[in-house]
């Protein structure tokens, strides 16, 4: 262990070796063998991004069924961040499954969801009185934030922006912005949801520098034309956007459409599913501009990889919907509740969100650097954790989502799970877990050096 190591949570005081170790071709003949019973049983419109099969997982890496070690570079889409099967999560879950499994909340409560409650409504931005309600996947926690902004406003038009991602229920893939693969053939959509602009910072016409204020006034300029400021519910927008390419939004751009909701009496919601606990290096993405959301949805690093999510927001939003409007059979469950106490304790324990912007200031130099030898490289972008490149025809801003795949399964050939996404298909995401080891960090960077040499 180098001394940087020493420094590093002891949560990855692990069971498996901490290491990249490639001992087959990917997939390997068990991975291979599992993959035709998969074709037989499960229709190809799930996808998976690694062709393998999974058996075990811990701290930074996932081993498959042939003994292959992948560096995690994933987080299973930013929902490890305290590492795979994390001790304290794995210990609360232990001690809850044999008490009991579920009752449901709306049947009879038990003192895990009000917990988790009490500490989202603690750690989320704003001082202001708040209520939290659980679900149990993201895009159920966007269509309860849609439903209580409808309620408390006496409002229906939703704006969404170009490029964002929300979810794949008929509502969220309405509120999702690309076509394929998220809508295509499934329509007709949700009614009275508007998109607009994004302030991208790489793609504004007029550059960089403007991108913020000129992307607002034009989201402004819409919503008054358009919708009319007294027809909008609210504004929901992811404030690093995820699946759409991990682009920050100009400065100014989304504190602008924080106070345009205000002055209109709509309300700002800030889908921080895949930026939230600790992820950008803040504990929630918004803190970074201060912006304050009415209401905030939250899900995938919440409870380390048990299924929870969450709507927070002021508490005469969120009490304005009457006894019995709100809930689900599994919403809040008892072992994904106690899961989420564990993440929390480990995030604030262990401080992750400073984990988070060291290994944003690892990673950011090293593939700036490799952006100025390789011209394919058009952007280098993210914050903390949630860091990726955008690949490009080089001497243009022509989107490579061909040499984006390539890339993307050299990497898997060598031992490290890396992701795509974006609009067009070319940009490499890195979501790490945050307790990864500085050694395993390194080394996922030399693949992403060699990758790109080969
Ligand atoms: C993943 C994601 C969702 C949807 O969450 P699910 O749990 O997959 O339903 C919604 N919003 C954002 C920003 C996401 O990244």
């Amino acid at each position: 262990m180098t001394s940087q190591d020493s420094a590093l949570p002891e949560a990855v005081a692990a069971r498996l070796p901490q290491e990249r170790r490639v001992v087959t071709d990917i997939p390997g003949p068990n991975s291979r063998a599992l993959q035709e019973r998969r074709k037989a049983a499960v229709p190809p419109g799930v996808g998976s991004v690694l062709p393998v099969q999974v058996t075990d997982a811990d701290g930074g890496v996932v081993v498959d069924a042939d003994g292959n070690s992948f560096i995690d570079f994933g987080s299973g889409i930013a929902v490890t961040n305290v590492g795979n099967a994390n001790p304290r999560v794995v210990e609360r879950v232990k001690a809850q499954v044999e008490r009991f499994t579920h009752t449901c909340f709306m049947v009879a409560p038990y003192e895990g969801y009000i917990a988790v409650c009490e500490n989202l409504n603690r750690i989320t931005p704003g001082d202001h009185e708040k209520r939290s309600m659980l679900v149990s996947s993201g895009a159920e926690a966007v269509e309860n934030a849609v439903k209580i902004a409808r309620y408390a406003t006496g409002r229906q038009a939703v704006v969404v922006l170009d490029h964002g991602y929300h979810g794949r229920t008929l509502l969220t893939m309405t509120l999702t912005a690309k076509n394929m693969p998220y809508k295509h053939g499934f329509g007709p959509y949700a009614p009275e949801v508007y998109r607009m602009p994004l302030a991208y910072p790489y793609r504004w016409p007029s550059g960089p520098e403007n991108c913020g204020p000129e992307a607002a006034a034009q989201v402004i300029d819409q919503i008054t034309k358009q919708i009319g400021p007294e027809n909008l519910a609210a504004v929901l927008a992811e404030p690093i956007q995820g699946e759409g390419g991990f682009i920050e939004p100009a400065p100014g751009f989304l504190p602008a459409l924080a106070e345009f909701c205000r002055t209109s009496g709509a309300l700002f919601i800030a889908d921080e599913i895949q930026t939230g606990f600790a992820r950008t290096g803040d504990l929630f993405a918004c803190e970074h501009e201060g912006i304050v959301p009415d209401l905030i949805t939250t899900a995938k690093g919440i409870a380390g990889g048990l299924p929870l999510a969450a709507v927070t927001g002021r508490a005469e939003i969120m009490d304005a919907v009457h006894g019995g409007g709100l809930g689900g059979t599994y919403g809040g469950n008892p072992l994904a509740c106690e899961a989420a106490l564990a993440v929390l304790e480990e995030i604030e324990r262990y401080d992750l969100a400073r984990r988070a912007r060291r290994i944003g200031d690892i990673m950011l130099p090293r593939l700036r650097a490799l952006a100025e030898r390789f011209p394919a490289i058009g952007d280098v972008r993210g914050r903390g954790a949630m860091i990726a490149i955008e690949l490009v025809r080089p001497g243009t801003k022509e989107p490579d989502p061909e040499l984006t795949a390539e890339i993307a399964r050299r990497c898997h050939a060598r031992g490290l799970l890396a992701l795509t996404a974006g609009t067009y298909g070319n940009v490499l995401r890195f979501l790490p877990p945050l307790v990864i080891p500085e050694h395993l960090l390194n080394e996922g960077l030399d693949v992403i050096e060699e990758a790109f040499a080969a």
